[in-house]
């Protein structure tokens, strides 16, 4: 195989359409994979002047420390630009009334706490994730997950982070401008669709013809070229997860500061829904996500202002509707959609950045592929990407069913048998009567498999028996002690971070 064949056979340039997280992420995760590769294909973004950005999409996964050490940009570099602190868990509470757990990130110790775990069950009225998880004690004591000392993105523990969607997106601009994508302000009017279902062109308010052997629609819910222009129908999801609505917050450390900068994301059940509260190096992200089913935007907003206290007067709040679906094929033609254009899951696991990391990713490892075999890599890719959404919208659900809570309409209908996955339903009889094992979770490389379903069941304390001996949980007390004589509290980190960026000469 001569390189002229490879030539004729390859994607020579790639349009992305938009400029939030999707797009940036999107347009230097395949532009650091085209470079490192040393092929000559050119990445083109372009963006509405007009269309703000969604500008929510605080919390990460641990995932997100991976793609952007792909993408190149120093950990110094995101922990300053886009004001990120560490994340190390979700702490949800009053999903069942008057409790609290977590969801850490840190996995428990395997084979040895196996007969432990298997024992456990809701009678024993032990905390599971303070028996089971390190990070879900030194949460208590605000502890930074990795040293300073440690190399870029890598932890003592797992972690993510909780940033600036809006700044991130910004630095990701100049950062891969610098790199050699192409970027284009301007708003698209028009989709040229070829009598076979291929985007032809793409025409812009400045007069532009814009075409590309690979179209990536990040348009965010407009979904302009994949939903409008393909006319690829949207798949909801209302009927297993109810919330259609956020009204958010962004509350200064001038306006309300508070004690600690916590290293976890706060999620509180409500009256219709949840709350998110997330600290970031100078400002808290608050917002209420709900059913307008259930409950107004007002009220939702009232609700959310008396959470936040008096001070809360004198900040604007902006209101979010959204549909927890997706369309029915991700990629059509020379048109892959990704981010919110593909689909969306409530907030609830942070799983909206993940999407976007995994179908960059994947979009960037099969660029040969879709090359070489167009129809094959698009049903590929729509097979795994369905796989993936499916995946953590049965994790979202579990969290709804298996709440105790009954006390407003919406509970009951987010904890009816109506509610329930089909996928979830087999299992959640089982897990009745048993703690999940490695086998209810077939499939390479998840997201959330057996240790975050463990969290989640045993912290609504669902697994309810058979009753057996009492188990004896691992003793971490050893393990959190070095923990907090070698690791620095968060506060004391991000002191640094900002030390050293004042030391740095600008631009
Ligand atoms: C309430 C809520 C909370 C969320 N919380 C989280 C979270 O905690 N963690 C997480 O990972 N994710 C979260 N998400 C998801 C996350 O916000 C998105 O996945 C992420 O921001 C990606 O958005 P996007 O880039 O697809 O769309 P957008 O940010 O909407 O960007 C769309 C882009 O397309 C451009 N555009 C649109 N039409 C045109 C046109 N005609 N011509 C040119 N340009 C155009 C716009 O200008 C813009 O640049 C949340 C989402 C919601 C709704």
């Amino acid at each position: 195989m001569g390189i002229p064949e490879q030539r004729a056979g390859m994607v020579q340039s790639i349009l992305v359409v938009g400029g939030g997280s999707a797009g940036w992420i999107t347009a230097n995760l395949l532009n650091a994979h085209i470079r490192r590769a040393g092929r000559p294909t050119t990445v083109t973004l372009v963006e509405s002047p007009d269309i703000p950005t969604i500008g929510v999409g605080e919390a990460t996964v641990p995932t997100i420390r991976r793609t952007l050490s792909d993408i190149g940009l120093p950990e110094q570099d995101l922990l300053t630009s886009a004001e990120a602190t560490f994340k190390t868990l979700i702490r949800f509470r009053d999903w069942n009334p008057g409790e609290s757990y977590d969801h850490p990130f840190d996995r428990r110790q395997r084979p040895h706490t196996d007969a432990a775990v298997r024992g456990w069950t809701a009678q024993n009225g032990q905390a599971f994730d303070r028996a089971f998880s390190t990070l879900t004690q030194l949460a208590d004591f605000n502890i930074a997950p990795k040293s300073p000392h440690a190399p870029p993105y890598r932890g003592n523990f797992p972690y993510a982070y909780h940033l600036d969607a809006i700044k991130l997106a910004k630095r990701l601009s100049k950062f891969g401008q610098a790199r050699g994508i192409r970027h284009k302000l301007a708003n698209i009017t028009e989709v040229k669709v070829s009598p076979e279902g291929q985007i032809s062109s793409v025409e812009t308010d400045q007069g532009e013809t814009l075409t590309a052997d690979l179209y990536v629609d990040c348009t965010g819910f407009r979904s302009a070229l994949l939903g409008k222009a393909l006319d690829v129908p949207m798949k909801s999801y209302a009927k297993y997860l109810l919330c259609d609505r956020a009204v958010t917050m962004r509350v200064p450390y001038e306006v309300y500061k508070p004690e600690r900068i916590l290293t976890y994301t706060l999620a509180t059940a409500r009256e219709a829904g949840w709350q998110w509260d997330i600290n970031l190096q100078s400002r808290r992200g608050i917002g209420y996500v709900y059913s307008s089913q259930f409950l107004s935007d007002d009220a939702a907003e009232a609700a959310l202002r008396r959470y936040e206290g008096p001070h809360s007067d004198t900040l604007e709040a902006r209101h979010i509707k959204f549909t927890s679906g997706k369309r029915e094929m991700s990629w059509k033609g020379n048109c892959v959609a990704v981010g919110l254009s593909d689909g969306f899951l409530e907030p609830l696991e942070s799983s909206g950045l993940y999407f976007i990391e995994f179908a960059a990713l994947a979009v960037a490892s099969m660029l040969e592929d879709y090359a070489a075999a167009p129809e094959a890599t698009v049903r590929y890719y729509n097979r795994i990407s369905n796989e993936l959404f499916q995946e953590i919208l049965g994790f979202i659900n579990l969290h709804y069913v298996t709440s105790k809570r009954r006390d407003t309409p919406f509970w009951q209908a987010a904890t009816a048998d109506e509610a329930v996955l089909d996928d979830l339903r087999d299992r959640l009889e089982l897990w009745k009567r048993r703690s999940p094992t490695q086998f209810d979770f077939p499939g390479a490389d998840r997201l959330f498999a057996q240790d975050s379903y463990e969290f989640i069941l045993h912290g609504m304390k669902y697994v309810e028996g058979p009753a057996g001996t009492a188990p004896m949980p691992p003793d971490l007390s050893g393990m959190v002690a070095k923990s907090r004589s070698e690791l620095p509290e968060h506060e004391a980190f991000l002191a640094l971070v900002q030390k050293a960026a004042a030391a740095r000469p600008a631009g």
